[in-house]
């Protein structure tokens, strides 16, 4: 077993323990071994890292791997439309591996096409293909005109629903994904109904459960709320808490529970977040930008309650390149008032444990050895996020 020695500035595990100065990392094979202060051991392979910083390697939860994060909306949906399997394949590739290279050692899609996302999955374990551990639903289960019909898994009454599930556990899909409001990308689709009954959304995740596989819930009003809360889906994607066109309501009673029942919801830095950083939003008057701060309160109440919350970038979407969660990160920094400790810890500890991935998250001893190195301190200023240094995966480098 290959035993690497790295040092740097400054380490930070993300354990909620204080940062560690002039931290000894030794990877054991493709684990962690040990993480101490003090002389090198000698006679091991020596990484030296002057003026950077050790974090563990980034989990984005949500991302579209199929999706070309072009300037609208509209335009993403012609794409995947109009490209042939194997053009989105290839797509999803490059997606994939400009992830790694930002130091996003984990992935979770949360919605592809046919069994696309499996085949980028299966490639990168098999080491036919460069980029993170990925982890796919297939195609996410919507209504005939609902969020993303687009992507073919189409079912509106129970029997279809349970069907739609079965067949995606069936495809190899890592964990399910309801579609239970539509979404401001579908016209068709309205983002404050509900597209399913509480019903079909606990059928989904007991199916799921049955075979230990989470489900993660598209929650883009309240309406659909008490169902993903009835139904104890693992992750909640969006948690969006408006009631009315203009009008959001955070119902305390509700929280407590999503907390009791060891939910976690997914805060979404895309583009449509991002007015701080990119022009075109900061001057775009469309209702997801209108009501940007009223959409932070809620979530900075989720976040000041006590809910367990990852960020995640959405990559894929209207201007979201995949490889720009830093920009994501920096945001909820500004906009949710959080530390970058927070914000780093949402994306690689509390998001590997949202997505049940217990060997990986922080750098412990035994754990995986995922790490980025970033130029800086991140700790005191988020944007050394996107000056990374090196990434490693498994204890192997990817970039240095
Ligand atoms: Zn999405």
């Amino acid at each position: 077993m290959d035993t690497l020695i790295l040092t740097a500035d400054r380490l930070f595990d993300a354990t909620g323990g204080p940062t560690i100065v002039r931290p000894v990392l030794r990877i054991d094979g493709e684990s962690i071994g040990s993480v101490e202060q003090g002389p090198r051991p000698p006679g091991t392979a020596q990484f030296e890292f002057p003026g950077c910083t050790i974090i563990p390697g980034l989990i984005d939860t949500h991302v579209h791997l199929v999706f070309s994060a072009a300037a609208t909306n509209a335009a993403v949906i012609e794409q995947v439309g109009r490209e042939s399997d194997e053009q989105l394949l290839q797509r999803a590739l490059a997606n994939a591996r400009a992830a790694l290279h930002v130091g996003i050692t984990t992935l979770r899609d949360c919605g592809g096409k046919g069994r696309i996302t499996q085949e980028v999955r299966d490639r990168i374990r098999r080491g036919d293909a460069e980029g993170p551990d990925l982890l796919c639903c297939g195609m996410p289960i919507t209504t005939r005109t609902g969020h993303c019909h687009w992507l073919g898994l189409i079912a509106d009454t129970n029997d279809e629903v349970r069907r739609a599930a079965e067949r995606m556990l069936a495809e190899d899909a890592d964990f399910l994904k309801v579609m239970a409001t539509g979404g401001n990308m579908t016209p068709s689709s309205d983002p404050m109904r509900a597209q399913y009954g509480p019903q079909a959304i606990a059928l989904i995740a007991d199916l799921g459960r049955s075979v230990k596989k989470h489900t993660a819930a598209h929650v883009l009003s309240r309406s659909a709320l008490p169902g993903a809360v009835l139904a104890r889906v693992r992750t909640i994607e969006h948690c969006d808490w408006r009631v009315e066109e203009n009008r959001y309501e955070y119902d305390p009673e509700l929280a407590r529970r999503i907390i009791d029942q060891e939910q976690y919801v997914g805060l979404t830095m895309s583009a449509t977040a991002r007015r701080a950083f990119l022009p075109q939003i900061a001057s775009d008057t469309s209702g997801p930008i209108r009501r940007l701060d009223m959409r932070f309160e809620c979530e900075r109440r989720m976040i000041e309650g006590g809910i367990r919350f990852v960020l995640h970038s959405d990559a894929g979407v209207r201007l979201t390149p995949i490889d720009s969660l830093a920009q994501g990160l920096r945001t909820a920094v500004l906009e949710l008032r959080l530390t970058p400790a927070e914000a780093i810890r949402a994306v690689t500890a509390t998001a590997a444990e949202a997505i049940g991935l217990l060997d990986r998250g922080t750098l412990m001893p035994g754990k995986l050895a995922d790490l980025v190195v970033l130029e800086g301190d991140p700790l005191s200023d988020a944007a050394c996020l996107e000056r990374v240094r090196a990434v490693m995966k498994g204890g192997q480098w990817i970039k240095r």
